[in-house]
C-alpha cells in the first residue's frame, strides 16, 4: 500500500482526493489534520504545510510539491535534508500562467487601462495602436512555463525575447541569457514578464536597474513571486514616467497590507496570486507520474535542484 498525506490550506482536499482516486485507485489518500499512522506516509503532497509536519514522518520518501516553486516547502526549517522534493511540472498550470501573462500584455498593449480611466470621465477618446509585429515582449524565465508564454506571445506576432541562466535555444525566440543577458534584453523590450524562479540569485531582480534598462514607458508583468520585484524601485519608476504600468500576481507580502500604496496606485493593477491555479485533474496526472517513477527506482525529471535553487 502506497500512502500519501496532503496539507495544504488552500488547495481543495476533496477534488484532489477524487483526481488521485481515478489515476492511481491503489493509493491511500490521507490529509492534514488525519494523518492516520505517520509511520505508513509514504508522500507529502504539500502547499505550505504546517513546520514540522513533514519531519513528523518517519518514512516519508518525497516531498510533492503543490506549486511550480518549491519556496514553501523550503521555508519549513523542519525539513529534513536530503529529502527528494518533486516540482510540479504541469501543462495546464503552464497554460494558464500564459493565459495571464497574454491578457497582462494584451491589457497593456490595447490601452485598455487608458480607456477605463477614460470611461470612467465618460470621455470618448480614440488613441492609435501600437503594430504588434513591431514589439518586443521579453520573458524573464525559459522554463516549463515562460516558454509556454513565449509560444502564446509568439503566436499573436510579438517579436519574442526570453532570458535564461544558461544558453538556450527555443524556437521563434530570440535567447539572451546571464546579468548581461538580462539588460540586452529588457532595453529592445516594451513588456517583461517575470517568471523565473525565486532564488538568492533572482530576488530582488525587477529593480531600478532593470527599469532603466527598459524603454521609455515600458510595462512589466510579474506572474512569479513578489519576492523579485522591489516595491520601491516599481514605485519609483511609475512615478517618473518611466514605467508605464505594472500588473502584478504576486507581492513581497501576500495577503498585501492595506495600507501598500499599490492598491490604489492607477498605474498599478493587480490580483492576489492567482495567475496559475493547481487544478487537481489535470496535477494529479503529474503526481502520480512521478510516484510511480519514484516506486520503480526510475530518475524525476521534475526533481527540485538544491544546489541551482529551482
Ligand atoms: P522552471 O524551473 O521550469 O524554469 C525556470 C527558468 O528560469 C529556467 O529557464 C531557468 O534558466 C531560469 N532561471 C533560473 N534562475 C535564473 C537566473 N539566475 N538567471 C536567469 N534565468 C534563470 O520553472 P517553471 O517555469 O516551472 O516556474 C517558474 C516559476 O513560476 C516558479 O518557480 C514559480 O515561482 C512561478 N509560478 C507562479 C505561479 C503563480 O500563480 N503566480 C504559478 C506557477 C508558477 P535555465 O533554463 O538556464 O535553467
Amino acid at each position: 500500500m502506497t500512502t500519501i498525506l496532503m496539507a495544504s490550506h488552500q488547495d481543495p482536499v476533496d477534488l484532489w482526493r477524487a483526481a488521485l482516486a481515478a489515476e492511481m485507485p491503489e493509493l491511500e489518500f490521507r490529509a492534514h489534520p488525519d494523518p492516520g499512522d505517520p509511520a505508513e506516509v509514504d508522500y507529502a503532497l504539500v502547499y505550505w504545510a504546517p513546520h514540522g509536519l513533514i519531519a513528523s514522518l518517519p518514512n516519508v520518501k518525497a516531498v510533492l510539491s503543490i506549486a511550480a516553486g518549491c519556496d514553501h516547502v523550503l521555508a519549513d526549517p523542519d525539513l529534513p535534508p536530503g529529502l527528494p522534493i518533486v516540482r510540479m511540472v504541469d501543462d495546464y498550470l503552464a497554460a494558464m500562467m500564459a493565459e495571464y501573462a497574454v491578457y497582462g500584455v494584451l491589457h497593456f498593449h490595447r490601452n485598455m487601462h487608458f480607456y477605463r480611466q477614460e470611461q470612467l470621465k465618460s470621455q470618448w477618446s480614440r488613441g492609435w495602436p501600437l503594430y504588434t509585429p513591431d514589439t518586443a515582449v521579453g520573458i524573464l524565465g525559459l522554463g516549463a512555463i515562460g516558454t509556454t508564454c513565449a509560444a502564446k506571445l509568439g503566436e499573436l506576432g510579438f517579436q519574442v525575447h526570453g532570458w535564461s541562466r544558461g544558453p538556450k535555444s527555443v524556437a521563434g525566440v530570440t535567447c539572451h541569457h546571464g546579468a548581461d543577458g538580462l539588460e540586452e534584453m529588457a532595453a529592445q523590450c516594451r513588456y517583461l514578464v517575470c517568471v523565473l524562479p525565486l532564488t538568492p540569485e533572482t530576488q530582488g531582480i525587477i529593480n531600478t536597474r532593470l527599469i532603466k534598462a527598459m524603454p521609455q514607458g515600458g510595462y512589466i508583468i510579474n506572474i512569479a513571486r513578489g519576492g523579485h520585484h522591489v516595491d520601491e524601485d516599481i514605485l519609483a519608476g511609475l512615478d517618473s514616467g518611466h514605467l508605464g504600468g505594472v500588473f502584478l500576481d504576486v507581492h513581497n507580502e501576500e495577503p498585501l497590507p492595506p495600507a501598500h500604496p499599490f492598491w490604489l496606485h492607477e498605474k498599478v493593477w493587480m490580483t492576489p496570486h492567482v495567475a496559475g491555479e493547481l487544478i487537481p485533474r489535470s496535477c494529479a496526472k503529474s503526481v502520480v507520474r512521478n510516484i510511480r517513477r519514484i516506486e520503480a527506482g526510475e530518475e524525476v525529471p521534475d526533481l527540485f535542484d538544491k544546489a541551482r535553487g529551482y
